[in-house]
């Protein structure tokens, strides 16, 4: 039979001045930025901990430690076609994922299209089974008052029958 699993991942970082907004490497003019070690793109963690959790293989920290020097500025895109390296050398196709991005301001929706071809082939998969989607906090809590972003993702990996 082929093993079918499931993931989830989520990550949060801090908006800041002066700091670029990437999102789902997309890069979105804004007045604020997501501070981190990386380039700090809150959504490809959060997918990236949905594959890595999927196929049990711990989480990006753990991969891609915020004290190594090697990640400082990162382009997190690298991190996600890594992810799908690992996986694919133990076997695991991944199937599809659908992420959400919790942010006031700017408007997402205008980018999705662009993010989800920029992230597509760096799972080896088509931009239909990528779902990006996004939604405010309702002006509540830390995404409402614009200190931070966060993103809530799921993936889906099979392994073919052996
Ligand atoms: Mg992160």
């Amino acid at each position: 039979m082929a093993a079918i699993r499931i993931g989830n991942g989520y990550d949060i970082h801090r908006l800041v001045p002066d700091r670029p907004l990437i999102l789902g490497g997309v890069r979105i003019a804004h007045e604020l930025g997501l501070l981190g070690h990386s380039d700090a793109d809150v959504l490809i963690h959060a997918i990236c901990d949905a594959l890595l959790g999927a196929a049990n293989l711990g989480d990006i920290g753990h991969h891609y430690s915020n004290k190594d020097p090697r990640w400082s500025g990162m382009d997190s895109k690298f991190f996600l076609k890594d992810v799908t390296r690992m996986l694919q050398e133990r076997g695991w196709k991944i199937e599809n994922v659908d992420c959400t991005v919790c942010l006031e301001a700017p408007k997402i929706n205008p980018h999705i299209a662009a993010m989800k071809k920029v992230l597509a082939p760096l799972m080896n998969l088509t931009e239909e089974d990528v779902s990006i989607k996004a939604t405010t906090n309702e002006r509540l809590g830390y995404v409402g008052r614009e200190e931070g972003v966060n993103a809530m993702a799921v993936a889906l990996i099979k392994k073919p029958e052996a």
